[in-house]
Order: structure tokens, then sequence, then C-alpha cells
């Protein structure tokens, strides 16, 4: 199991600081301060923040110091940290015990391929099935990442976890009760969420997968930020 407890870094690489509401989960429609660090060990195929993982920009350098400073400096209870797969950067280690220490409520949402020991209220899990691997040379190496059965094991033994698939449609529900089976995990933690990039894709495909949720004893996720903004950054 990649775990990578031992190093910490003072500094981490920042695509973006924004404030919004939580779009996803059991804290949708929450004030929350959004933290997104670039890079991802994953690909995708329908990723919808390209610019932390197909293509990663370079990002602003900031230290821990300086970004938990920033970040309490902000009124908001609700910290989120994203990416990108925020559980690579070593540096979310400090910062994730620095905010809770200072009485945060701290999200991390993560693909559960990556082990580090943060501080979390919530582990925002959302694993990622077959409808996400890419074609091309890109396949491999993604589909021999996305599953890493002692990290999500060790996630939800340690965290207080909710589970989100994205989800295209009938065929994905196998997967699921799949996956759930294997990891012994909570079905009442699970939400189905829509895969959609767009609003109108959203509209499209939201009505459908709320069946299919309610018919197979899940959770309907909204994407309250994709329905409303689609892929538009910041916010
Ligand atoms: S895990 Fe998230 S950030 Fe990484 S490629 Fe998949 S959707 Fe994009």
């Amino acid at each position: 199991m990649p775990d990578v407890t031992t190093r910490t870094a003072p500094s981490l690489r920042l695509s973006e600081v924004f404030r919004s509401i939580q779009g996803e989960g059991e804290l949708a429609g929450t004030d929350s301060l959004f933290v997104r660090t670039v890079g991802c060990n994953l690909r995708c195929v329908w990723c919808d923040t390209p610019y932390t993982s197909h293509a990663p920009e370079r990002g602003e350098r900031v230290t821990v110091e300086e970004l938990g400073e920033r970040l309490l400096a902000e009124d908001c209870e609700h910290i989120v940290l994203t990416g990108g797969e925020p559980l690579l950067t070593p540096g979310v280690v400090p910062l994730t015990h620095a905010l809770r220490e200072a009485g945060r409520h701290v999200t991390i949402e993560t693909a559960g391929t990556v082990f580090r020991p943060v501080a979390a209220d919530l582990i925002s899990l959302s694993p990622k099935l077959s409808n996400s691997t890419p074609a091309g040379r890109r396949a491999a190496r993604h589909e021999a990442t996305r599953d890493a059965p002692a990290v999500v094991a060790r996630l939800l033994a340690e965290f207080d976890s909710q589970l989100k698939f994205v989800v295209e449609g009938p065929d994905d529900l196998p997967e699921i009760e799949r996956w759930l089976l294997d990891h012994n995990a909570d079905r009442s933690r699970v939400f189905l969420m829509p895969q959609a990039r767009t609003s109108a894709e959203y509209a499209r495909l939201a009505p459908a997968i709320r069946r299919l949720a309610e018919e197979g004893g899940f959770r309907f996720g909204p994407r309250l930020h994709v329905a409303r903004w689609g892929d538009r950054r910041g916010v």
C-alpha cells in the first residue's frame, strides 16, 4: 500500500482557493472554503479539473504556514481539501492538523488511492469505477491505480467517511455492488452522482440517476456546482 506517513513537506502546490457552497454529499449546500492542490495519479476520462490532472498547471507554491494563516483569516467553518488528489501532497498532513486544532471542520475529497495520516472530520471518498478509464496509452496505468483496497480499508477504518460514485447509467450498478461487498462498506453512506461536466448534461442525466439511486437503496448525490455553473473554475 502506498503509505507515505513519514514524509512531510513544508509547502504544497496550490491550484486555487475559493469560497463557495459544497456541491456534493452530506454537506451539500454548506458554505465552504475550497483548497485545490495540483497533481493527480489518475486520468479519469471525464475529469472536470484537467488543469490538476491531465494537463497539470504549475500552480502557486505556498508554505503550509502561509496557507494556514490565509485560510484561518476567512471566517469560514468548513474547509474542503480537494484536487487533483490532495493526499498526494505531504503538506496536507500538517495543514489539516493545524486547521482542526483551530476548530475548523475539515473535509478531504479523495479517490482513495493514497493514505496519509491527516486530521479530518470527513473523508469524502470517490472511488473510480471502470467508466473513468480513458482510452489509449493512459488506460493501463489508470486501471492499475484506481482501486487500492488496502488504502480504502484504512480510510474507512480510521475516519468518518462518505462514498460518492460517479454514475453514467444502470450498467455501473453491478460494479458498485461488488465494490461495496469487497470493501464491506456502509450502504447508507453511498451517494450516486450523475457524470456530467456541463449544466445541460447534468439536467439531462440527473433524473435517471436519481431513479437508479432510489430503486437501488442508495442516496442521490446532487452536484449543485455543476448544475449551476458547469465546469467553471473558482466557484
Ligand atoms: S481523480 Fe479526480 S482529479 Fe484525478 S483525474 Fe479523476 S476526476 Fe480528475
